[in-house]
């Protein structure tokens, strides 16, 4: 039985990180086929909402045969207690409510929203907009007290969600240049988001002034605004304790949050660097940025890419070797706002370090990179694989060369220190060096080591066994 009695589905939270397969699917909204989509919560004065009021622009799910549609869902709430500054937290929260339908998927966030409706749903009489509104107006009020009116509006005719879109994008950015400027070093406290561990269930994400969460939704002021008003819910407060690493960005408050919120999974986290201990990525960060060994760099890959970066990969193949919570080394889920942040992976090299990225991001984060270096990180109109990514970053003077030219003159003076070691005496011309099996028992099945024209030469050999941990 439902949770609501004029609900045709089940309302739950078992149902959060439920995946609909586009073939058990009705229809899609958003999602990367379509260019314009987008969720907006604002902010109104109480006597500008009707509360309960649901509106659809466009066609409703049972006009719509199975294709993918552009949406917007914008909701304006009213209290006497809610200003601006929570915006964005509300939002958020879209997310967790519509996943919360039986049969509905909601992905993502902001411009990038992927909501599917299941074809079993639909038959059980889930065939309108309505629907969805209703839940969303009821957990809303339910959850968020401060709430005290809420009206939605559904958008779905292509020309209007266009036309709103535009609006949501310059809400979005009025929203991040509001948390620049402000210093990891000037707070006492970080927030914490463990919003995305239906999805991944290890994942914290640690929002910091100069470190914006992965979804790009959630910047410190909004998780501050969040503590403040539902000190229960997902998003917490950390007190940063001792700053362990400046450079890579380790403090002792946020492992120790982070280990017991990942159930003792994650014990370190550097937050300015990839490598080593990275942030953990949960599934809907904005980007990926990859480090590709061939040239000692970083790719940054987004969502909204459908072209293969130049190591061959698309951003889904990318972002499922990074997603599900886990700490990848060289791999790692950001959003694009850390991008702007002068602490952007500060501790493998920020932007000296990046070498491709796609022309649309470059675009919007150009004016946050080092001038010098715009030029040379190359997009994919210069690099389609990872030799012509070679060729490029030569030919502009890309400070990676400088780290090859360091490597190889490294590489060099080894060989000539090995060379200079005096010659091991002369083999035997007899030596036989025939090939060797030798059978290595390991456990149940064992295997065996087939040496092919070797020569080994040995006074003693140990071999121990290693007792396991
Ligand atoms: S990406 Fe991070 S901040 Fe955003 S909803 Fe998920 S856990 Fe929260």
């Amino acid at each position: 039985m439902s949770m609501f009695a004029d609900i045709p589905v089940d309302v739950g939270v078992i149902y959060e990180g439920e995946r609909i397969r586009w073939q058990d699917a009705q229809l899609e909204f958003g999602g990367p086929r379509v260019e314009h989509k987008f969720e907006l919560v604002r902010v109104r004065n109480l006597d500008e909402v009707e509360d309960g009021k649901i509106t659809i622009i466009g066609p409703d799910i049972k006009d719509l045969e199975k294709k993918s549609y552009p949406l917007g869902i914008y909701i304006e709430v009213a209290g006497k207690e809610l200003d601006e500054e929570i915006e964005g937290v509300i939002e958020r929260r879209i997310h967790e409510y519509v996943n919360y339908i039986e049969g509905v998927m909601h992905l993502n966030q902001r411009y990038d929203i992927w909501i599917r409706i299941s074809r079993r749903s639909f038959e059980k009489g889930l065939n309108s907009l309505i629907y969805i509104g209703k839940v969303l107006q009821r957990l809303f009020k339910s959850e968020l007290p401060i709430i005290e009116k809420i009206q939605i509006t559904f958008i779905t005719d292509p020309e209007k969600v266009k036309e709103k879109f535009k609006e949501a994008m310059e809400t979005y950015e009025r929203r991040d240049a509001r948390a620049r400027g402000l210093k990891d070093e000037e707070v006492d406290a970080f927030y914490g988001c463990t919003l995305c561990q239906s999805f991944a269930p290890t994942h914290v994400c640690v929002i910091t002034p100069q470190r914006y969460s992965n979804c790009g939704a959630i910047s410190w002021f909004d998780g501050r605004a969040a503590a403040r008003v539902d000190p229960k819910g997902p998003i917490f407060r950390i007190d940063k304790g001792e700053c362990i690493d400046p450079l890579k960005g380790e403090y002792a408050g946020v492992n120790q949050i982070v280990m017991s919120k990942s159930g003792g999974e994650i014990q370190r986290v550097w937050l300015y660097s990839a490598f080593g201990y990275p942030h953990t990525s949960c599934g809907c960060f904005e980007a990926v940025a990859f480090y590709i060994p061939e040239v000692d760099g970083f790719g940054i890959v987004h969502r909204g890419f459908t072209e293969n970066t130049p190591i061959g990969l698309s951003f889904s193949t990318i972002a499922d070797s990074t997603a599900g919570g886990r700490q990848v080394d060289g791999f790692h889920g950001i959003s694009i706002e850390y991008m702007r942040s002068p602490k952007f992976l500060q501790a493998d090299g920020g932007w000296e370090r990046v070498v491709w990225v796609p022309s649309v991001i470059l675009e919007r984060v150009k004016e946050f990179i080092p001038k010098d270096l715009v030029d040379k990180v190359a997009t994919e109109k210069d690099a389609k694989t990872v030799e012509e990514l070679k060729q490029f970053l030569i030919a502009r003077g890309h400070p990676v060369v400088k780290r090859w030219e360091a490597r190889a003159a490294e590489e060099a003076a080894k060989a000539a220190i090995e060379e200079a070691k005096p010659a091991p005496p002369a083999i035997a011309a007899s030596t036989p060096t025939a090939e060797l099996t030798v059978p290595v028992s390991v456990g149940a099945g064992g295997f065996r080591l087939i040496l092919k024209n070797v020569k080994i030469h040995a006074k003693r050999v140990r071999i121990v066994r290693v007792k396991e941990k």
